[in-house]
């Protein structure tokens, strides 16, 4: 059975298909990469699997369990969780205060000691233990994208939706933000990714979705996808 099913999605904008009929599934434990050029309704998508913007047509699925519908806070509930590609934080906040938001209204909705427990494995998770009491708002670029993965896994979730989150590092912490997606993938979350970095998708998914004008193109291998004329066509219309 599929973990994660989306049918016929479609999100309308006014008279703009963002999102076009779009229909693929992930196994648990899978890892994907969603491509396809600027405006092609990766980010819409991940908005509609996430809550953030209720779907006009069609029906996602987790592990069985209907998420179209639903509040954005039930399906955080259910065990999806994300990154932004403009990175969300609450930068007037410590980093533990950040993340233990989440350990207590994601998933698992812990309470307490337990709640602390995993909100400081979280952080330890992507390397900013020792920085727990400093303010999120004095973090690096790329440690509040660490932070912001960080509130995601806090959350205890079983789909993980990633929007570029490897955008904008420099090649020293690409190579780790790559170590750091390969490990929680070997840990069994299941991960859907929108990532522009070719190599970074190389390494980290044996499959990949592409989208072109809201609609799905592909849906096969990494390799044969980099290949396939339909794919190359779309990236050089951009
Ligand atoms: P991508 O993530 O692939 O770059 P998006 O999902 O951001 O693409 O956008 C797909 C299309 O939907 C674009 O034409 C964009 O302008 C449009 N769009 C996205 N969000 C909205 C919105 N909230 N209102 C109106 N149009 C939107």
């Amino acid at each position: 059975m599929s973990f994660l099913a989306i049918e016929h999605a479609v999100k309308q904008f006014g008279g703009l298909r963002a999102v076009d009929d779009v229909s693929f599934s992930l196994k648990r434990g899978e890892i994907v990469g969603l491509l396809g050029p600027n405006g092609s309704g990766k980010t819409t998508l991940i908005n509609l699997i996430s809550g953030a913007l209720p779907a006009s047509a069609g029906t996602i699925t987790l592990n069985g369990q209907q998420l179209t519908g639903l509040r954005r806070d039930k399906i955080a509930r259910c065990g999806v969780a994300r990154t932004f590609q403009l990175v969300r934080i609450l930068p007037s906040l410590t980093l533990i205060e950040n993340v233990k938001i989440p350990a207590v209204f994601g998933h698992k909705a812990h309470w307490g000691a337990a709640a602390e427990r995993v909100a400081k494995d979280a952080l330890a998770m992507v390397g900013l233990s020792e920085r727990a009491t400093m303010s999120a708002g004095d973090l690096t670029y790329i440690d509040q994208k660490r932070l912001e993965l960080a509130r995601a896994l806090a959350a205890e979730p079983e789909l993980l939706l990633l929007d570029e989150w490897l955008a904008g590092l420099n090649p020293t912490e690409l190579e780790e933000g790559i170590k750091l997606i390969s490990e929680l993938r070997d840990s069994g979350l299941t991960i859907l990714m929108v990532e522009h970095i070719i190599d970074a998708v190389r390494a980290l998914c044996p499959r990949v979705v592409v989208m072109n004008s809201g609609k799905l193109i592909a849906d096969e291998q990494t390799d044969k996808a980099l290949t396939d004329p339909a794919v190359v066509t779309a990236y050089l219309g951009e």
